[in-house]
């Protein structure tokens, strides 16, 4: 069955799996087309995808939007980078990115599900000069997460960092108190970046986020003041909140409508 894996890291983490329940991680990984997910995943996928078809284009741009952050931010010299809300493994991974322009950048990734972790071991090949470490941390408690040790071998906060939050807010109610937290302790010069759904652009988003959660995901839709109002006292950089194809599209990149996507991108630097 798909969700087994030949290594037998499946079984290790069998106990905390869930996997009668959709999780989030599982049902993007089917619907962008992994192998990492079962029953309960492709059947929340397959409703969302019936009212939706065009979710698997928005959830591509979405990894598009990543992958084009990530290049910026190496591009502009930030060496440490800290991914909270990782996902199944799927190449290119941030780490990927960023290490084809600048070897020596270090990243940690974080995630709470036991099924992430599982396949860690895809996050951690790095180059030998920079470094990649995985936590498994819950995002909603920012002081565990960015007190973790291994977080503390990997990346010196004393220093500047990249802090992105790709497709991550809509799975909390207060969104504004976990990103005051999160940004705080982070040394000036330091960015965020984040992907966010709305019910502004896609007329599908609302009945989406109704089915993840009745599934059992809530889901919390922002419009742009308050995405806007989320990068409060940081430097918002251009082009603002915008539809996610519009953040520095990649020369040659074929513009997506607006209603293509359910998400906003902005990026912010932190006086
Ligand atoms: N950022 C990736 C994956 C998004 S899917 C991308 O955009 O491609 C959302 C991920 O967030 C899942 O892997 C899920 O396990 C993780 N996640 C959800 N709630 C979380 C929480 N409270 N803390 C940490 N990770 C969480």
């Amino acid at each position: 069955p798909q969700g087994k894996r030949p290594d037998g890291q499946d079984r290790i983490a069998q106990t905390d799996l869930q996997t009668d329940r959709p999780h989030s991680a599982r049902v993007y990984d089917y619907i962008v087309g992994g192998k990492d997910n079962f029953a309960a995943d492709r059947e929340t996928a397959a409703k969302v995808l019936a009212d939706w078809p065009g979710l698997r284009t928005s959830m591509l741009a979405n990894r598009a939007c990543m992958h084009r952050m990530a290049r910026y931010f190496a591009g502009l010299g930030v060496r440490q980078f800290i991914d909270v809300g990782t996902g199944i493994p799927s190449s290119p991974n941030l780490h990927e990115v960023v290490q084809e322009t600048a070897p020596d950048a270090r990243i940690v990734y974080v995630d709470n599900d036991p099924i992430v972790l599982a396949h860690a071991r895809a996050l951690l090949t790095g180059t030998p000069e920079g470094r990649t470490a995985y936590i498994q941390a819950d995002m909603r408690t920012p002081g565990a997460l960015l007190g973790d040790p291994s977080l503390h071998e990997a990346l010196d906060l004393s220093q500047p960092v990249a802090l992105t939050m790709i497709a991550m807010l809509q799975f909390v109610e207060d969104a504004q108190h976990l990103v005051e937290a999160l940004v705080a302790p982070l040394a000036p010069g330091s960015y965020l970046a984040v992907t966010i759904p709305t019910a502004d652009l896609a007329p599908e988003a609302r009945r989406l986020a109704d089915e993840y959660t009745r599934s059992g995901i809530p889901m919390y839709l922002r419009d742009r003041a308050e995405v806007e109002r989320l990068l409060t006292g940081l430097e918002l950089l251009d082009p603002g909140v915008v539809p996610m194809p519009r953040w520095h599209p990649a020369p040659g990149d074929q513009p997506l409508p607006d209603t293509a996507t359910n998400m906003y991108a902005a990026a912010a630097r932190k006086p």
